[in-house]
């Protein structure tokens, strides 16, 4: 076995467990998550987007995407007309073409989704998307930590709190700072 794929063995064991054991903690710790996120939502402290901000800031300075992955590993991004023009003509296919291949229609919302996860367009061994530069506006703003007010996203961190181990932090470090305040 060559130096970097050793490399690469070390790195996908070391993702995994990580993984695994963000995964543990979420499943356990969610239903409080998820009461603290109400609480806010319902009474929320005059200084939360500052302290969102900022504790936004620390969460991405210990959080890796790339030793992560696990959006693209087990979640899809709902596509917009535009998504799929750009993309499918990165493809040379059609929009139909594209969508009769990797797509799928959601009923409920009429978004087109996802047939498969993982992602298509994910490099599985290096968690890279192969088409990073055009992916979804979805995927772009994932997790969509201090995009508008947060009270207007406590339901979609309640959502990707089992998801998403940045979102998790974020919660995890807002309970501690605002513990004496709620
Ligand atoms: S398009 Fe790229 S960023 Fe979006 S889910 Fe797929 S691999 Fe992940
Ligand atoms: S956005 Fe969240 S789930 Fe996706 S790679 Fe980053 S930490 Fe992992």
């Amino acid at each position: 076995m060559s130096d970097y794929s050793f490399y690469l063995r070390c790195l996908l064991v070391t993702m995994l467990t990580t993984l695994r054991s963000f995964k543990r903690k979420a499943r356990n710790r969610k239903n409080s998550f998820r009461r603290f996120l109400t609480k806010l939502e319902k009474d929320p402290p005059k200084n939360l987007d500052v302290l969102t901000t900022d504790t936004e800031k620390e969460v991405w300075a210990e959080i890796n995407c790339l030793a992560c992955a696990n959006c693209c590993k087990t979640m899809t991004p709902t596509y917009t007309p535009k998504d799929l023009k750009r993309i499918s003509s990165h493809f040379q296919m059609t929009v139909e073409q594209f969508k009769d291949k990797w797509l799928y229609k959601e009923r409920s919302s009429g978004d087109w989704m996802n047939r498969n996860t993982p992602c298509q367009f994910l490099n599985t061994k290096t968690n890279l998307c192969t088409i990073y530069e055009i992916r979804p506006a979805d995927c772009a703003g994932f997790p969509h930590l201090p995009k508008k007010k947060m009270v207007d996203y406590m339901h979609v961190h309640k959502q990707n709190l089992e998801y998403c181990p940045a979102t998790y932090r974020l919660v995890e470090r807002m309970m501690e700072k605002l513990k004496p305040q709620i």
